[in-house]
């Protein structure tokens, strides 16, 4: 019988092998660095238009807060907000947005530690009253996304929606599943469009898969 799950994002299966690493441009310091290419900058691209569409259907009613998880949240953030402007000047119904930022870390290597510290951005009190959407890089434990929707909720936002470009499918989710997605990924370490690994290859377009040689060299 074939299954009928609806879709809420582009799934990319456990056997997808992904590209090449020659098919595209990859800057030469971390061409030994990576094993493939997962997802292309255009396609990365191609998603968030959509996301923005979709986000500024449910939400587009009210002044949004756009707040960006720092430091991997920053491109999707850039590009997804970019993405939304053009829909508010191009169209008969448009809201003011404003932004704010947080910075949260988690990570060791790459293992979630589960010990999640906000160590800077702004006084999240301005939030009170509005209509909060977290733009967030990846969710892959849920465990930071549940501790900051937790802390949120002590300065009374009118609203809360998150949207994360990235999820990953992993038998240490706490369960937690945003409010959009652009894709749902297998349970490996990714890199690239503002993913780093220990600060590295953020400056890198697409979104990698890092392989031991990269892993070794940029151990912390
Ligand atoms: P969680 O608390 O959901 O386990 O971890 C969330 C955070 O860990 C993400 O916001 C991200 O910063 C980092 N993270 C989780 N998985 C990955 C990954 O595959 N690559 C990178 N670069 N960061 C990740
Ligand atoms: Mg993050």
């Amino acid at each position: 019988m074939e299954e009928n799950i609806a879709t809420d994002c582009i799934v990319i299966d456990d056997h997808e092998q992904g590209y090449d690493l020659d098919l595209f441009c990859i800057p030469k310091h971390y061409i030994e660095d990576l094993e493939r290419v997962y997802i292309p900058h255009g396609l990365i691209m191609d998603r968030t238009e959509r996301l923005a569409r979709d986000i500024m259907k449910d939400m587009g009613g009210h002044h949004i807060v756009a707040l960006c998880v720092l430091k991997g949240g920053y491109k999707f953030f850039a590009d997804l907000l970019d993405y939304i402007k053009a829909l508010n000047r191009n169209s008969d119904r448009s809201i003011p947005m404003t932004v704010d930022f947080i910075r949260l870390k988690s990570y060791y290597n790459d293992q979630s530690t589960g010990d999640i510290k906000v160590i800077g951005g702004d006084d999240l009190s301005s939030l009170a009253g509005k209509n909060v959407l977290i733009v967030e890089d990846i969710i892959d434990t849920g465990k930071t996304m549940r501790t900051l929707l937790a802390m949120l909720k002590n300065y009374n936002p009118q609203m809360v929606k998150v949207v994360s470009l990235l999820v990953k499918r992993t038998p240490r989710s706490v369960g937690y599943r945003p409010d959009y997605i652009g894709f749902e990924v297998p349970d490996k370490f990714v890199v690239g469009y503002a993913l780093d690994y220990n600060e590295y290859f953020r400056d890198l377009n697409h979104i990698c898969v890092i392989n031991e040689n990269g892993k070794l060299k940029y151990k912390a």
